[in-house]
């Protein structure tokens, strides 16, 4: 990326964040501080989005923590002139430090997919790295707000619940599975097939965040335009089969990175307004819900100084998207019960 770009990308990040600062009423220079640690930041996706937070004017604090390669990554954010100090962290007996103080935590740490992989293949690698880093966050941050990359997310987050459960600091609003990068994606998709501008299209995606769990709501999708049914059915598969389409196109070399970490930053930055005290931060995630009879469920959440404060219900539904939140039911249910029953297991 050329400087030039680098710097347009900076200012549109802070450029953003200021626009949401005056609307609190408080100037850049009163922003409060915010730890943010990220956990898996010497990987494909950490990388990117360690840069990405360290573009965001909202951190004052940035902690890039891995089991190897943080000292150099660290070194070469710290290295850019944006408010936050970076520091790197390596290993398990430096995991504590990372984590005192933060607000938010960001989790994209494990194994990502191989092409004829499917996120539930990652599942025994995966489970326990978020088992022991969850454990970690309940002894040295337990108020911070926890967001899950490492896939599969409709397990994860489960399994992180139960182990902020046995620490006795679980607390349901704190907890966020990250599904940003299904939204990115269906808006991406859509705004190319209805020919709209993509900065104006909003698209709910809800359901979970693996193949026909996720449901992305285009009967709901702004600004309106008349797709056909056929349209429609095919970008919704299109959405959810979007992670395989890189997957295949890396060819063995891992799975979506820029574009999750573009997704997780946004993620982030809407945790980091929530808890400023910003108003109407809606985003869609992945967080214990009773929306269905499913107790984790991705929807439109209202994010504030607690985390979750609202979850929004469903709205209106097309026939097509009636089935599918049928046919995703019992597949994320078994994801939801592998995560709870690993947890409680080993
Ligand atoms: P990667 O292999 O490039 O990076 C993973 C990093 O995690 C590595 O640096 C590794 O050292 C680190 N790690 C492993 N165990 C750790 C531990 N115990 N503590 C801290 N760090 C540890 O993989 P990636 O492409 O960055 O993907 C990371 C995860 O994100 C995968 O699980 C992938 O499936 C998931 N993912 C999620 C989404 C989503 O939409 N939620 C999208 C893409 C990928």
């Amino acid at each position: 990326m050329r400087p030039s770009m680098f710097r347009s990308l900076q200012s549109a990040v802070a450029r953003s964040s200021s626009a949401h600062i005056a609307r609190r009423g408080y100037s850049a220079d009163s922003v409060p501080e915010r730890k943010v640690a990220v956990l898996g930041a010497a990987g494909g996706i950490g990388q990117s989005l360690s840069l990405l937070m360290k573009l965001n004017p909202l951190v004052s604090k940035l902690a890039l923590y891995d089991i190897a390669g943080t000292p150099g990554v660290a070194a070469d954010v710290s290295h850019i002139n944006t408010r936050s100090e970076v520091a790197g962290y390596m290993g398990d007996d430096q995991l504590a430090k990372a984590l005192e103080g933060s607000d938010v935590v960001i989790i994209p740490a494990g194994v990502p997919r191989k092409p004829g992989m499917t996120r539930d293949d990652l599942f025994n690698i995966n489970a326990g790295i978020v088992k022991s880093l969850c454990s970690a966050i309940a002894k040295y941050c337990p108020n911070a707000l926890v967001t899950m990359i490492s896939n599969p997310v409709n397990s994860t987050v489960p399994i992180a619940a139960e182990v902020f459960k046995k620490a006795g600091v679980y607390d349901e609003k704190r907890l966020f599975g990250v599904t940003t990068l299904d939204v990115v994606r269906a808006k991406t998709f859509y705004a190319g097939k209805a020919n709209v501008n993509v900065a104006e299209v909003n698209v709910p995606v809800v359901g979970g965040h693996a193949g026909i769990t996720i449901l992305p709501l285009f009967s709901q999708a702004t600004p309106k335009a008349n797709l056909s049914d056929e349209d429609i059915r095919a970008l919704t598969k299109r959405t959810q089969d979007g992670g395989t389409e890189v997957v295949e196109a890396k060819a063995g070399k891992g799975s979506a990175t820029l574009s999750m970490a573009y997704a997780g930053a946004i993620f982030a930055d809407a945790c980091l307004k929530g808890l400023n005290g910003v108003p109407d931060v809606v985003e869609c995630s992945y967080v214990q819900s009773n929306i269905t009879e499913l107790p984790f469920f991705a929807s439109k959440v209202r994010i504030g100084k607690n985390g979750v404060e609202e979850v929004f219900g469903l709205g209106p539904l097309s026939e097509y998207e009636k089935e599918g939140l049928e046919a995703l039911k019992p597949e994320l249910r078994s994801s939801i019960e592998k995560g709870i029953q690993f947890a409680n297991q080993s």
